[in-house]
């Protein structure tokens, strides 16, 4: 009961106090496994634990149709890396999981969904156009 504390904000959802009313009802909330902050669903990912040549590995369920329990994660590189350095999947599916293939795959998913594709850096080869080393006499 705190009507003076009440402030309008120019925000685009119209916060009620009203109980009957729930918006968070359509919009499940879920705890991202890299910054362990909640968002709603449809701003996390879904990934599972399949168990592919007799261990389980984490795969991207684009989808949300794939069955068994599931991990939740942000469209964010810097979540991916938290939820990789903390054994956050492994936690998550209560058993070792691996996560290079997964890693690999969300990259992919990023740059198709941002659409725009990443500039990858082509490994150094051994023969520079340039820079002769053989020049350089001591
Ligand atoms: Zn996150």
């Amino acid at each position: 009961m705190d009507e003076t504390a009440a402030r309008s904000r120019p925000e685009q959802a119209a916060r009620r106090n009203d109980s009957g009313h729930r918006p968070t009802d359509a919009h499940p909330i879920r705890t991202c496994v890299g910054c362990r902050r909640r968002d709603r669903q449809s701003h996390v990912m879904r990934v599972v634990a399949r168990p592919i040549d007799g261990h389980l590995t984490a795969v991207l369920d684009e989808r949300r149709r794939l069955s068994g329990r599931g991990a939740w994660l942000h469209p964010d590189p810097a979540c991916m890396e938290t939820a990789v350095k903390r054994k956050a999947f492994s936690r998550a599916f209560r058993g070792p999981v691996d996560t290079a293939e997964f890693a690999a795959s969300f990259q992919a998913h990023l740059e198709r969904r941002d659409g725009r594709s990443v500039p990858t850096v082509p490994p150094e080869s051994g023969s520079a156009p340039y820079g002769n080393p053989m020049s350089t006499q001591r």
